[in-house]
């Protein structure tokens, strides 16, 4: 993909900011925070933001995820009528074991050190989240909206922290997301519908050798099952995929079940339903011959969204742009993020993106100066209005 931003001194990405966001970003990456155990990265937010004056209090999301905290919220607020959501996910994917946090600064870059993640998915958009409330917290209220920090907890598990969160009580306008793995200057404007799939084949059991012709082989119709599977990408974007196969036990026994996992995509609610349609009947159909039963169960784990052209953080975003040598481009995503349930909640909200790259590994990287460029756009965003 493209940068989509032109370097020069336009960009606000001054070496100050660079050197802001290359200091915040270590911090962060150096708190541990894996998914459900990140008290310690929202007790060290609630003091920062504290300190600059903000309300701050955490939601009681961490009974509801299951983890040790809950999603912090903090108000700063301004004498614009807007009331604006900046959110950005502090908990990462598991540590590995035994390894220190340890992000190395190569220049302007912050990586791993081969050995263990970093965490920049999401603490650049932590960081980003910072630097814009920094900077507006200096002006007089009057040329800011209201903004209302919203740091979700448990979003590597199944953005269950923001499937927790109050949004009608945000009362919010807009929201942003710092989350996107694009290009700076990609907005991510639209995403998926995602449904978790469990498919049960159930056979009869029998003796393999003494009476095989008692048994329905629960394995053989699980391999019509999944050669009628829409495996991969679909039409009209639409992607399914199975991922994991239990069944069966001993070699002397016809296997009575066999469990298949998997999911489908798409970006669209009608178009989700007639892939799920597909994959049931599809099901039916294979298993029926050989005498066999399947169940083909489903569930929601987000809904996906589309932003319409003229969406406020959209008309926001496009406002400022050219100031910052930003080319805005909208892109949709095939995954999932936060944006997906603020969206879902009646929340207009755009997934920014801040140019993370090969997130979830050991070999992460990101450029501070990207984060920076989009701290600088991001504040005049708010601060025009
Ligand atoms: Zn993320």
């Amino acid at each position: 993909m493209t940068d989509g931003v032109t370097d020069g001194a336009t960009d606000g990405a001054s070496p100050e900011r660079v050197a802001r966001l290359r200091e915040r970003l270590v911090a962060l990456c150096a708190l541990p925070s894996p998914s459900g155990d990140e008290r310690v990265i929202v007790d060290a937010l609630a003091a920062e933001l504290e300190a600059w004056g903000l309300e701050v209090r955490e939601d009681d999301a961490a009974v509801a995820v299951g983890g040790a905290a809950g999603n912090l919220i903090a108000e700063l607020p301004g004498g614009r009528p807007e009331r604006v959501v900046l959110n950005a996910h502090v908990d990462t994917v598991p540590l590995v074991p035994g390894e220190p946090l340890a992000p190395v600064v190569d220049g302007d870059v912050v990586r791993t050190n081969g050995r263990q993640i970093l965490g920049a998915d999401d603490k650049a958009g932590v960081a980003i989240v910072l630097e814009v409330v920094d900077v507006l917290r200096t002006l007089p209220a009057a040329d800011r909206p209201t903004l209302v920090v919203v740091c979700t907890v448990g979003e590597e598990r199944g953005l269950r922290g923001a499937h927790a969160l109050d949004v009608a009580a945000l009362r919010a306008d807009a929201g942003f997301v710092f989350d996107g793995e694009v290009a700076v200057g990609e907005v991510i404007a639209a995403a998926v519908y995602k449904e978790a799939l469990t498919i049960t084949v159930r056979g009869r059991r029998a003796h393999a050798a003494l009476e095989p012709e008692r048994g329905v082989h629960a394995i053989a119709a699980a391999a019509e099952v999944v050669r009628a599977f829409p495996m991969g990408l679909q039409p009209e974007g639409a992607i399914a995929n199975l991922g994991s196969v239990h069944g069966g036990g001993a070699s002397n026994v016809v296997p009575d079940e066999v469990v298949l996992e998997g999911e489908a995509r798409a970006f669209d609610e009608p178009r989700l339903l007639r892939l799920l349609a597909q994959v049931r009947d599809g099901a039916e159909a294979a298993v029926a011959p050989l005498g066999a039963r399947v169940d083909v169960a489903h569930r929601r784990l987000y809904d996906g969204y589309a932003l319409a052209d003229d969406a406020l953080p959209l008309r926001w975003l496009r406002a400022v742009a050219p100031a910052h040598g930003v080319t805005v481009t909208t892109v949709r995503s095939i995954g999932g993020s936060d944006t997906n349930v603020l969206n879902q909640k009646g929340l207009p909200t755009a997934n920014v993106g801040v140019g993370m790259h090969e997130i979830h590994s050991v070999d992460e990287w990101i450029d501070v100066r990207g984060l920076a460029r989009v701290a600088a756009w991001m504040v005049d965003a708010l601060r025009l209005r």
